[in-house]
């Protein structure tokens, strides 16, 4: 690509929310030219790819960390995803598959925040939502129970909204489907990949954008660039209170052990998942562990940049984070599973502390590392008031839109994509059809 390129509206990153927002704008507004723009080689090949992320549609019912109006809205996004795939028949194929859903608590004090929250708003919220009888888990899911001493009390609950969904392959279907609307209306839908976009600039109402010596220039941006989205926004003069703490995320894996995922109670409002078992939906024989969590050192798997780490959060980012580790009590929870990353002892570590609280039979030389798995997100702190957000952050100035988006943003995408396209309608005063959307994809 050289020359200069016009758009209505350039989205920057192809993963899960990129291409989910492609989709909103090109299906159900009337924007005329759009592009997006990944610098990788394919969509979704970063966080949103099948192997990064534990393959879960969360619709909040097993996340015992959330408040009642974060599950409230985590429900209502996941499933806008369930629908769009029951309309276009992603659900009998490879993109989403039901699974056994459970939350396991193990031990009095989990038990008992587990009814508490099970009695307080679950039970109302999550219809399908059930206690189980110990009898019962050891048919549907007998790993549970085999070789769990007599002594360790456990609880189970069943969810009714078990989905396993690959989102590198929905971010394919939000591409086919986008491109599909773009012949059918005779509007442009530009997908460019290997193209990576290194500045922008505001001129006059609109935003250039620079890959090389081709040039963007487009009436609105959309940055869904992962931690990226937040540099961008700094080059903007935008968001000079926010920085990132990338958290890595890794995985162990054993032979196929769990008939569906195992989710674990997280006490308190811990920002990250307890680890739980997943099945993997493109890998029968394993099952997978974690997240394992780690701090790297660069905003991207396989992009070490430190140098892009202190640009989009500041050359005080280490003091900020002991500090943000230390308010939030997180100190604990990262050095256990820093020490999970150690030579041989940290397998050991991982076995007896995790997964021997979901699966009590497994032996050291069951379970590996599962190498290749795993991601980095991007949790947002406020440096002013020194708050660690759990969720995505939406950043909007004028026409221009900054998405960043940790767990569980893939399940959030259509819910982030219908809010970005109704803001960039209105900014460009073009028509988009909530009504159609909500009654198509809408419950
Ligand atoms: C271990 C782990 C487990 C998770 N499990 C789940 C789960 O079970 N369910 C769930 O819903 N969520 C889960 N998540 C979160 C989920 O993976 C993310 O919310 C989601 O993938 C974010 O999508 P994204 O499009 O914002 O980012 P990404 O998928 O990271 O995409 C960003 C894209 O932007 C591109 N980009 C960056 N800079 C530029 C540039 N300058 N020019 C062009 N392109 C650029 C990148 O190449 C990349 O492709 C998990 C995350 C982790 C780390």
């Amino acid at each position: 690509m050289a020359g200069t390129h016009k758009y209505d509206v350039a989205i920057v990153g192809g993963g899960i929310i990129g291409t989910a927002i492609l989709y909103v704008l090109s299906n159900y507004t009337d924007a005329k030219r759009l592009v997006l723009v990944e610098r990788r080689s394919a969509a979704a090949e970063l966080n949103s790819d099948g192997k990064s992320n534990s393959q879960t549609l969360h619709f909040g019912d097993v996340e015992t960390n959330y408040t009642e109006a974060k599950a409230k809205r985590t429900n209502d996004a996941a499933r806008l995803v369930l629908r769009y795939c029951e309309n276009t028949g992603a659900h009998a194929g490879k993109i989403i598959r039901r699974c056994q859903k459970l939350l396991l608590a193990v031990g009095e004090e989990e038990i008992e925040y587990a009814d508490r929250w099970y009695g307080s708003f679950a039970h109302g919220l999550y219809g399908g939502l059930e206690k189980l009888r110990l009898d019962y888990v050891k048919e549907i899911e007998p790993n549970l129970i085999r070789g769990r001493k007599a002594a360790e009390r456990i609880e189970v609950y069943r969810s009714n909204t078990g989905y396993m969904v690959d989102y590198g392959k929905l971010a394919d279907s939000f591409i086919r489907r986008s491109k599909y609307a773009s012949r059918r209306r005779g509007t442009c839908v530009d997908v460019l990949f290997d193209t990576e976009i290194g500045s922008v600039e505001e001129d006059g109402d609109e935003y250039v954008l620079r890959s090389g010596s081709a040039k963007i220039e487009c009436k609105a941006a959309v940055f869904a660039a992962g931690a990226y989205s937040l540099l961008f926004a700094k080059r903007l003069g935008l968001a000079d209170n926010l920085s990132i703490i990338a958290t890595g995320g890794g995985f162990f894996k054993s032979r196929r052990v769990l008939n569906g995922k195992v989710y674990r109670v997280q006490l308190g409002k811990m920002p990250f998942a307890a680890v739980h078992g997943d099945p993997d939906m493109n890998n029968s024989t394993i099952t997978r562990f974690g997240p394992v969590i780690y701090l790297p050192i660069g905003l991207e798997k396989g992009r070490p940049k430190p140098i892009d780490y202190v640009k989009t959060s500041g050359a005080a980012i280490m003091p900020v984070s002991l500090k943000i580790l230390s308010k939030y009590g997180l100190f604990g929870l990262i050095s256990r599973h820093m020490s999970y990353h150690m030579p041989l002892i940290g397998k050991k570590l991982f076995l007896n502390n995790e997964v021997r609280k979901i699966v009590p039979a497994l032996e050291y030389s069951d379970i590996s590392p599962a190498k290749g798995y795993g991601g980095i997100s991007p949790r947002i702190v406020d440096r002013k008031k020194m708050t660690l957000n759990i969720g995505e952050e939406r950043i909007r100035k004028d026409n221009a839109v900054f998405d960043i988006s940790p767990s569980p943003g893939a399940s959030s995408s259509l819910a982030i994509a219908r809010s970005d396209a109704a803001y960039i309608s209105s900014r460009l005063g073009i028509d988009f059809d909530k009504e159609r959307f909500d009654r198509e994809l809408g419950h």
